[in-house]
């Protein structure tokens, strides 16, 4: 993985040192809070509704095991022993202490990690592909690429003032796993004729205006794929909506003007920056690249996975849900749920992040992944270190059999921490795993993606969950929407709501109808949830949902 070179060690250092003075200020009284919270938001610290929050980026979602050691410690020594894995690739530590925030930025740099960035109308951590590297259907790993955009984008002079906050996501498989069209820029790794590139899709986004990207250009090569995102960012820079912040997103942008208008201005941007890149961007390409060599595959036999499987069905119940395919043979991506039922989705405990250290150590050549699902990915682990694994894990209260199922739900942290929130999610998420758990129908429902979110902003992406969960306030009271047949994949959907919305007490027994509904309509387990939703539509879930209502329409 990247290793920081002299440039970004002393950036780092010189930052941390930067804030360190700006928080001593803002201690002793000579900045107020109205001074010190723009300098705060550049270095990742929100306040929260009961404390402050730190969010980390994770380039990427890469970790190495001694990052995910120093989370850990971070976790242990300056806030409440735990961290929180959140849908954009961070880590969020929901109880620091403003005096404690220089040396946890200190102590993070020291593993070359920061929270530059992760907050403000600037261009926010990029995400990428949790498989990258490592996926059988992949057609060209993304962490470069993304790698070259965080250098460029890290304290770029043009864009730390943008319209609104602007976020770009990479993948470089045939699946979509980075949610490439709900961001303002994503990037889709291809070849053409031999050559390298990237399809640029632009102005997607969810938020309270959820839409899907478009393609601004099928192929821009390795070549020129800098200056045109330089290009695209800038004419959004100019042309966004600094009036309205609701307005401001590229999306409203791209909506507004059109795409074909947003093209030509790129175009004719291009045109006019591309000679002053002068190739140093493919120097620095080609020089991040060596960073991200596979590592050496081990060729031998599978004979110990093979035996787990078929003598231990606990075993095999957690590979044939947690378990993706691997490029190399013999080899498997490991999921690591941070949805045990009852849990917190995406949270993980010091010790827990440092079994998860030692286990990359162990077992998974170094390299540890964060998912924008909120789970850890282990992307290399020969399978005759399966059973191994899968031990370790028990052992550390992480081997939930549940990727993929009812009970592996994205949730935003929601009004048990954030302050724009209205409504909780957690909770409902913690019911929704802990009430299918009790029905013990996760296995016969099969794949299925609940996402919640705890207000309009969308950060538990519900609008491309196969159900989406929306928590409002009504007059005082949080009520949550529903939205069915999201998908946030290639083929990105936005969900379709399904009519009024249920009270807390309520949402639960809801998504149970639906999916008890799902359970009779189907046309054999082969039929996911998604694939029978797009075969009958919204009326018989409608029906399920709000029963008395169609009792009340069929009697009229
Ligand atoms: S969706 Fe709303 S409540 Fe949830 S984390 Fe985002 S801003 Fe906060």
């Amino acid at each position: 993985m990247y290793k920081y070179n002299d440039f970004d060690e002393s950036f780092v250092r010189n930052r941390v040192a930067q804030f360190s003075a700006q928080v001593a200020r803002r201690i002793d009284g000579s900045l107020s809070e109205e001074e010190f919270r723009p300098l705060r938001l550049m270095n990742g610290l929100y306040l929260q509704l009961h404390a402050y929050m730190l969010r980390v980026a994770i380039p990427y979602g890469t970790l190495n095991p001694d990052q995910m050691d120093q989370l850990a410690h971070i976790a242990e020594k300056y806030d409440r022993g735990y961290g929180h894995f959140t849908t954009r690739q961070n880590i969020q530590y929901n109880w620091p202490k403003l005096p404690d925030v220089p040396a946890i930025l200190s102590d993070l740099a020291d593993v070359e990690m920061h929270a530059i960035q992760t907050s403000g109308n600037t261009i926010r951590n990029v995400t990428a592909d949790h498989f990258a590297g490592a996926a059988a259907d992949e057609v060209a790993d993304p962490r470069p690429v993304a790698e070259l955009i965080r250098q460029w984008s890290t304290d770029h002079p043009e864009f730390q003032f943008l319209p609104r906050k602007f976020k770009v996501a990479v993948t470089g498989a045939t699946a979509d796993r980075a949610v490439v069209r709900a961001h303002d820029i994503g990037l889709v790794l291809k070849r053409q004729d031999g050559v390298l590139g990237a399809e640029i899709i632009v102005g997607g986004g969810l938020g309270r205006t959820p839409m899907v990207g478009k393609t601004l250009k099928e192929f821009v090569p390795f070549d020129d794929l800098l200056p045109y995102l330089e290009a695209t960012v800038s004419v959004w820079n100019l042309l966004g909506r600094r009036d309205n912040k609701y307005k401001a997103r590229i999306k409203i942008t791209v909506h507004e003007h059109g795409i074909d208008d947003i093209r030509a201005r790129v175009e004719d941007r291009f045109a006019a920056i591309k000679p002053s890149f002068g190739g140093i961007d493919m120097e620095m390409l080609r020089e991040i690249e060596g960073h991200f060599l596979p590592p050496i595959f081990a060729d031998k036999p599978v004979d110990a996975y093979t035996r787990a499987y078929e003598a231990d069905p606990v075993f095999r119940a957690w590979a044939d849900t947690n378990l993706a395919a691997h490029k190399a043979e013999g080899y498997a991506i490991v999921t690591v749920s941070l949805k045990k039922p009852g849990q917190t989705p995406g949270d993980a405990t010091a010790e827990q992040m440092r079994a998860l250290a030692q286990i990359a150590r162990d077992y998974a050549h170094d390299e540890l992944r964060i998912s924008h699902e909120q789970n850890v990915i282990l992307p290399h682990v020969h399978k005759s270190n399966l059973p191994a694994l899968h031990a370790a894990l028990k052992a550390f209260d992480l081997a939930s059999a549940n990727v993929g199922l009812v009970s592996d739900i994205i949730a935003c942290p929601g009004m048990d921490y954030c302050a724009l929130a209205t409504a909780r999610s957690i909770p409902v998420a913690q019911g929704i795993a802990t009430r299918f758990e009790e029905l013990k129908l996760e296995h016969d429902i099969g794949a299925l993606k609940i996402k919640i979110s705890g207000c309009i902003n969308a950060c538990g992406h519900h609008h491309v969950g196969h159900i989406g969960i929306l928590g409002l306030d009504r007059a005082g009271v949080e009520n949550y929407q529903i939205t069915l047949g999201g998908d946030g994949t290639e083929d990105m959907v936005i969900g379709d709501r399904t009519g009024p919305g249920f009270a807390y007490d309520e949402i639960v027994p809801a998504i149970e109808r639906i999916l008890l509904c799902y359970l009779d309509l189907r046309d054999g387990p082969e039929e996911t949830f998604l694939a029978a939703y797009r075969r009958l539509g919204l009326a018989p879930f409608k029906a399920a949902l709000y029963p008395a209502k169609e009792e009340k329409a069929n009697a009229a």
